[in-house]
Formats: structure tokens, sequence, C-alpha cells
């Protein structure tokens, strides 16, 4: 029999590259997980080293059809993340916000569970405000190609404050700004990954447009601790609270960096910037230092190294 004191807790994406670490902590801490993925963009070998753990369950399920199982806590990260793979099928990647969103309220009202939703920097789209506050609402293209995503996670913010106002649930939203680590997809196409990718086989490094746009890149441990603290925050404190890392660079730098460290003998060559690709993007983390006692303590070269060491071997 289950003890009382171990929470059930559900993972949707937890296949995934954020999730899998997720899983890790919660199974680690000894609560029972149920990881339920669709492995779009995640993997079974992303988790297979819980497997053989009694306090921990995989499961093959796409969120956007219902799901009928007994949960204490849900954090909702299934979805695709990077634009390759949202672009790949945009109305999928629309309904699995959507609709993955409605069913895991669903569930979380039947079980009364606590439920935490990733949402994302992306809310903000190309913004006019910077460090970006939780308190801006955007500013977001509805009809482009970054909109299944944006406007997914919009409605899906949506329905978990109309959830909360309308079924009194219990909800937590983080907006999550880029983050990077191991076991991030090395096709996803996401700028970490591609130049490492690039740099440890010696292709060019392709900067897109004049490399000048940042981002605030955030390493996954200290991520998965924000998630955590939100998930144990009390009650009346739903979010959205941004969690990111707040050291801005342009992709340039970044660039520069990752050539730095991992020594190759790539160059770096310009390409052109996507459409929509936000100018730049960097957290303003005060609620989350005053709610959740939380920054993050890894800077980027620490992270890269680890994320560095872990595409060699792979490679
Ligand atoms: P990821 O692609 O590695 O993980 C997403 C997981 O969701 C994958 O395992 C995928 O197979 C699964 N999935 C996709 N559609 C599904 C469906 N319909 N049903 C069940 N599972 C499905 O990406 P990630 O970086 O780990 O992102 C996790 C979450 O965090 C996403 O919701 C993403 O939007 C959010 N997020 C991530 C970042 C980041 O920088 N990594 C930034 C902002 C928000
Ligand atoms: N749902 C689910 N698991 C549950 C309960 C509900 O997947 O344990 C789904 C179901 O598809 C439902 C949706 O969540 O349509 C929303 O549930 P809610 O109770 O809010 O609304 P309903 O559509 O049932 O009136
Ligand atoms: N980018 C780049 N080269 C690449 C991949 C991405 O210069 O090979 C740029 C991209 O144009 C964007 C930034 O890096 O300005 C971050 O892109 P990513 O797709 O990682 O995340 P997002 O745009 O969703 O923040």
């Amino acid at each position: 029999m289950r003890e009382k004191s171990r929470k059930r807790i559900l993972v949707t994406g937890g296949a995934g590259f954020l999730g899998s670490h997720l899983c890790d902590r919660l199974v680690e801490r000894g609560d029972d997980v149920l990881c339920v993925d669709n492995f779009f963009t995640g993997s079974k070998s992303n988790v297979a080293h819980l497997l053989g753990k009694s306090n921990f369950e995989l499961m093959r399920h796409d969120v956007t059809f219902p799901l009928y199982v007994e949960v204490d806590e849900i954090y909702n990260l299934a979805c695709p993340a990077s634009p390759v793979h949202y672009q790949h099928d945009p109305v999928q990647t629309t309904k699995t916000s959507v609709h993955g969103a409605i069913n895991m309220l669903g569930l979380a009202k039947r079980c009364k569970a606590k439920i935490l939703q990733a949402s994302t920097s992306e809310v903000y789209g190309d913004p006019e405000v910077h460090p970006q506050p939780e308190e801006y609402w955007g500013r977001v293209n509805p009809i482009g190609i970054r909109s299944c995503y944006d406007e997914g996670k919009r409605c899906a913010e949506t329905l978990f404050f109309d959830y909360h106002r309308q079924h009194q649930l219990r909800i937590k939203v983080v907006r999550i700004f880029n983050t990077y680590g191991p076991r991030m997809h090395p096709d996803d196409g996401r700028v970490v990954s591609n130049f490492i990718m690039q740099a440890l086989q010696g292709k060019d490094i392709t900067l897109y447009g004049d490399g000048g746009q940042t981002r605030s890149f955030c390493y996954v441990d200290d991520l998965i601790e924000a998630m955590l603290r939100m998930m144990d925050s009390p009650d009346d404190f739903t979010g959205p609270v941004n969690i990111g890392n707040p050291g801005e660079f342009s992709m340039r730098e970044l660039a520069e960096q990752v050539v730095a460290l991992t020594g190759t003998k790539s160059g770096i060559v310009n390409l052109p910037i996507p459409a929509d690709d936000p100018r730049q993007r960097k957290p303003d983390l005060a609620l989350a230092r005053k709610m959740l006692d939380w920054s993050p303590t890894i800077p980027l070269r620490e992270g890269l190294e680890k994320t560095i060491a872990y595409f060699a071997q792979l490679a």
C-alpha cells in the first residue's frame, strides 16, 4: 500500500529535457512519479535510468486526449519547445497547449490536485518593455509562424486562471525563460544545442541576423529548483512568476563563448534572421526572489561547460 506521506505526482512531458530533470528530483525526493509523454520530442532514453525505481512509472499518452489517473500534484510540461519542433505541426502545437491544458485542468479538478503550468517568456513576444516583469502583457503576433506556440501558451494561462476563478483550483504558473543543459535535443535547432553541436563537429556556427539579438540563459538545475519551490509555495500565490537567469548575452557573444570553451576551429557565418525573432529578452526576477526566495546560482560559463561535456559524449 502507498505510504500516506508520499505524494502522487504527474509530470506531463516528463521524458523531455526539462521534464526528465524534474522527474529525477521528484523520484530522488521519494514521491510517486507518473511520467506521461507521447515521445514527440522527448525519449525513453531521457528517463531510462529511472525505469527500475519503484516510485517511477512511464506512460505513453498524448495530453490532447483525456487522462484518468489519481494524483495529488500535476506539473504540465507537455509541449514541443523549440521553434523547429513546434513549427513542424503548428496545429498540433496549439492543440497540445490548449486541449492539453483543458484535460489536465479537468483532471486536477476531479482529483482536487494542485497544478503547475510551464508557461514561457514567449508570452511577452517581441517586448517593448525591458527587462520583462510579470505585469507586462506582451507584444505577440497572433498570426505569425511563432503564434502556435506563443498564443497556445497564452491561452493555456487564460484557462488556468479561469479554472482558478471559476472552480477554485489551486494553480501555479511559471514563465520560463531560455533554459539549457544536458538532455537538450541535439537537433532541436535551439541556439545553445546548435552552437555546441556545430563547434564539436567543426562545422560553421550559424548566427542568425547580425547576432545582436539577446537572450538570457538559465541552467536547468536552477530552473528545476525554482519550479519545485513554486509548487510548494503558499496556495494564494498563483503566479505568473518569471524564472530564468538575468545574465543577458547577444547571440554573437554566445557564439564566441562556445568557440572559446570548445577550442573549435569552426568559423561563424551569418544567416537570415527568422520571422518574428524577438530582439531582446531578459527576465525581471524580483517576484521570484521575493516569493520563492530563489535566484539562479549557475553562471553561463559553468553551465555551458557541463552542457558541452554532455554533447561531447553523444558525438
Ligand atoms: P522538450 O521538447 O524536451 O519537452 C517537451 C516534452 O513534451 C517532450 O518529451 C515531448 O515528447 C512531450 N510532448 C509534446 N507534445 C505532447 C503531447 N501532446 N502529449 C504528451 N507529451 C507531449 O522541451 P523542454 O525544453 O523540456 O520544455 C518543457 C516545457 O517547458 C514545455 O512546455 C515548454 O514550452 C516549456 N518551456 C521550456 C523552455 C526552455 O527553454 N527549455 C522555455 C520556456 C518554456
Ligand atoms: N478530464 C480528464 N481527466 C479527468 C477529468 C477530466 O482528462 O479526470 C478532461 C475531460 O476530457 C474533460 C476536460 O478534462 O472534457 C475538462 O474537464 P471539466 O470537468 O472541466 O469539464 P467537462 O468537459 O467535463 O465539463
Ligand atoms: N539562433 C541563432 N543561430 C542558431 C539558432 C538560433 O543565431 O543556430 C538565434 C535565434 O535567431 C534567436 C536566438 O538564437 O535569436 C535564440 O533562439 P532559440 O531558438 O534558441 O530560442 P528562442 O528564439 O525561442 O528564444
